[in-house]
């Protein structure tokens, strides 16, 4: 069924806690944990408990949850205290854009400069 845990998700296995993460921020339907290899003094990611294989898959069956993921992005900026310097919210899509993890998920990086456009 869409939106179910798949057996080969590293993100769906953080979600049900068979693998640790450093989880920051936790709601009902997002999980919210800090980058493994962090880019950025702030580098966490936010990810939906279903699986979807990317943000735009996401957004077309759950609205609601990629609003959710939206709204946690803002949440841990404010956490982090990086909202008033500026942040990014990534979402790469396809490998071609450096995706590895085909579970949606928000990269919120902050805490230095941010070039634009980015790489
Ligand atoms: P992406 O390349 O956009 O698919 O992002 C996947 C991110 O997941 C990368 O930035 C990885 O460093 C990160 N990552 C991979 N494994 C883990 C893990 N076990 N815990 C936390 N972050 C991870
Ligand atoms: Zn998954």
């Amino acid at each position: 069924m869409a939106g179910e845990p798949q057996a080969d998700c590293l993100f769906c296995k953080i979600v049900a806690g068979d693998v640790p993460a450093t989880v920051v921020r936790e709601t009902e339907t997002t999980v919210a944990f800090r980058d493994i290899h962090p880019q950025a003094p702030t580098h966490v990611l936010v990810i939906p408990r279903v699986h979807y294989p990317d943000a735009a898959a996401l957004a077309v069956a759950e609205p609601g949850i990629a609003a959710d993921v939206l709204r946690e992005a803002g949440e841990i900026a404010a956490q982090e205290k990086i909202d008033g310097t500026g942040y990014r919210v990534i979402f790469n899509t396809g490998a071609g854009a450096g995706q590895t993890v085909f579970h949606a998920h928000a990269h919120v990086l902050g805490g230095r400069g941010l070039n634009w456009p980015p790489g």
